[in-house]
């Protein structure tokens, strides 16, 4: 199952993700393209795939992206390799903006759709400004799309607040847990207990 995880920058994606990668298990992160530069905290392949802008206009061009965005002046997004790479074999989590989670809510209509919220917009400012990794422009850049991004709430399968950390790990740990015995992932494992149920 595809699991898209959204949210204004700075709301908490990638710790929740990360968390989560540690304590679940069968559960892969979708690694995305971008072409922005790389932090001292990042690593290739592993974070993101660092591209140049003309490769990625080249991945464009080759339709080899499931979605793609602009953010802050630089492109991000998740090629159809990956998803189909790590996506097949288990449960797979997906770091994408609200732009991004909207282009794939029209072609996958199976995925779950999850929104993170910050407790306060005062709460997503002082989370940016701690993170340290962003100038004040891109700081303000990003407070300005959450104003906007904020408002896409309602489309999404589920919402986690991310005030506790412990308790967003949680709700997210639970979505992926409850997802697993929905009757669409049970199908295949239902047919032997079925067959075993049949008269001789
Ligand atoms: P995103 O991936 O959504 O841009 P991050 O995961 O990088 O956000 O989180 C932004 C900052 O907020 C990081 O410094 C992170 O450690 C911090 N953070 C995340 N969740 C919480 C939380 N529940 N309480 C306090 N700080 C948090
Ligand atoms: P950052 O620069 O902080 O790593 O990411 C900026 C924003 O880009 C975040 O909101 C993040 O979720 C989003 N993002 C990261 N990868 C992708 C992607 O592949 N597609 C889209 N649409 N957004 C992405």
């Amino acid at each position: 199952m595809l699991f898209i995880i959204t949210g204004p920058s700075g709301c908490g994606k990638s710790t929740l993700v990360h968390k989560v990668l540690e304590n679940v298990k069968n559960v892969r992160f979708s690694v995305s393209h971008t072409t922005r530069n790389k932090r001292d905290s990042e690593e290739e392949g592993k974070d993101y795939y660092f591209v140049s802008k003309s490769e990625f206009e080249q991945m464009i061009k080759d339709e080899r992206l499931i979605e793609w965005t602009v953010f802050h002046g630089n492109h991000y997004g998740t090629s159809k390799r990956e998803v189909e790479k790590k996506g097949s074999t288990g449960d797979l989590l997906l770091d994408i903006d609200v732009h991004g989670a909207e282009q794939v809510k029209s072609k996958l209509k199976k995925a779950v759709f999850i929104f993170i919220l910050p407790p306060s917009f005062d709460e997503l400012k002082r989370r940016l400004e701690a993170r340290g990794q962003e100038s004040a422009e891109s700081i303000k850049e990003r407070l300005d799309v959450a104003r906007k991004d904020i408002r896409a709430y309602p489309h999404f399968d589920y919402i986690i607040i991310n005030d506790d950390l412990e308790k967003a790990v949680l709700c997210l740990e639970s979505i992926i847990r409850s997802m697993r015995c929905s009757l669409e992932s049970k199908k295949k494992e239902i047919v032997p207990i079925l067959q075993s149920f049949t008269e001789d």
